[in-house]
């Protein structure tokens, strides 16, 4: 008798300027399953498109509702969050469905960067100091209170947005203004909580992992070689393996393991930002999402697996070849923002794609549209990916390449008078 194959039924819950939903789908393609997305809309945005729920994740009653619709429908077999912004619907959603996931409580420490401090603190995380405030706070009385240097950052956004570095209490005072405009912008206007921690000096990784039944399987080390002081923190270069000795890689696993038990993941993916300085690992942020932007090109597993295919594949109970991540050293450098403007043209594309090393370059920023700098913005310019025999030929590879894109970004005001 012909055994009949049941086909997953998967829902991604994401956003519509996700750069990582293609990844999402090309993985559901190549495991056949069938996939319906779920995009944050804001009601008034809403336009029904086949294949596709919009839906606000902010009106969770009503996101839940529509959630529970299609599973009556068409019986799902998982719900993914793609990036950060669904972590937390999805752990409700499968909570009411019946569905394994992790846990709401351990979703919404996942994305609260001060629950997630004080489980970290109670279990005997590494971690920094950290403190509670607000933006109607009186921050000349603040300043005098903080630690310096420390760092100023939103309780729920990503990407090093809205985190800031100050040094004294005139730098603090600045800080935090200028993070409760940026507040005021995504939020709407009023109090805004934020969290002020004590700098953790050192050297930066980021652990890509898989938690598997509440075990940390660890995918990929890749070290951040540029310096990450401040005053804002814009990544830029990934290469993995890392290079540090194998006992600090052993205490970067543990204590990341601990943290994912201390916030109660059980299942999905990890993406770990830890700082290692004389006094071992500290971990700075934890999310229960894959590495963000295009970076998750520089990986392949088993025999040449994506990583969105081995986070599919778990959720959908499917078997997994290989969680060893295949060829040499890779990297990828997530081009920054210089400059606020408007982006009139990029040159040097061509012989930056023939420096040895060099895989592909993606341009991600339109032309003629603005560009938003860090601390505020949520973007890069694009992308460069590099593979080599070793770590420091990557980077090498990698900083080569970028020296040849030559960007030209006109300040908007100037875009506006000519075009008048
Ligand atoms: P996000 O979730 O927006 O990426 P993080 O808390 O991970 O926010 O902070 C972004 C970056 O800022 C980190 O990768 C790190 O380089 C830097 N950073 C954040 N907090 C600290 C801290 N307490 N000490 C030193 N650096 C920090």
């Amino acid at each position: 008798m012909p055994t009949t194959v049941i086909r997953p039924h998967l829902l991604l819950l994401t956003t519509p300027s996700s750069y990582r939903l293609p990844a999402f789908l090309a993985a559901a393609e190549r495991i056949n399953a069938q996939v319906t997305v779920a995009e944050d809309t804001p009601p008034a945005l809403a336009r029904p498109l086949p294949g596709r729920l919009m839906i606000d994740f902010s009106d969770r009653p009503a996101a839940l509702r529509a959630i529970g619709a299609l599973h009556a429908d068409q019986p799902l077999t998982a719900i993914l969050p793609v990036d950060d912004s669904g972590v937390e619907l999805a752990a409700l959603a499968c909570a009411a469905l019946g569905l394994p996931f992790n846990r709401p409580e351990a979703a919404a420490a996942a994305r609260d960067k001060h629950l997630m401090r004080q489980l970290f603190a109670r279990a005997g995380v590494p971690s920094p100091a950290f403190r509670l405030c607000a933006t109607d706070a009186d921050l000349a009385t603040l300043a005098q209170t903080v630690p310096y240097p420390c760092v100023v950052k939103p309780l729920r956004l990503n990407g090093s947005r809205g985190v800031i570095r100050a040094d004294n209490p005139d730098q603090f005072i600045a800080a935090a203004r200028r993070l409760a405009a940026l507040l005021d912008r995504v939020e709407g206007m009023g109090t805004h909580e934020f969290l002020v921690e004590e700098f953790i000096p050192g050297f930066e990784v980021a652990l890509e992992g898989l938690i598997d039944r509440g075990q940390v399987q660890v995918l990929a080390l890749f070290d951040k070689p540029d310096p990450l002081d401040g005053p804002f923190f814009e990544e830029t270069i990934y290469v993995t393996p890392s290079r540090l000795p194998e006992a600090i890689q052993t205490a970067i696993r543990e204590v990341t393991a601990a943290a994912a038990r201390a916030v109660g993941l059980e299942q999905g993916p990890l993406h770990a930002e830890l700082r290692i300085n004389e006094r071992g690992p500290w971990m700075i942020e934890l999310a229960n999402r894959s590495i963000g932007g295009l970076c998750s090109r520089t990986l392949r597993f088993g025999t040449d697996t994506p990583l969105e295919e081995l986070i599919l594949r778990q959720a959908a109970g499917l078997p997994i070849e290989s969680l060893s991540r295949s060829g040499n050293a890779g990297g990828v450098m997530m081009i920054p923002i210089p400059q606020a403007g408007i982006l009139r043209g990029v040159e040097g594309i061509e012989e930056a794609r023939t420096i040895p090393g060099i895989e592909s370059i993606d341009i991600t920023a339109p032309l003629n549209y603005p560009l938003t700098p860090l601390p505020e913005g949520d973007s890069y310019l694009g992308f460069i990916f590099a593979c080599g025999p070793d770590p420091a030929t990557v980077e090498a590879s990698l900083r080569a390449a970028h020296a040849q894109l030559r960007f030209t970004i006109v300040p908007a005001i100037e875009l506006t008078a000519r075009q008048r």
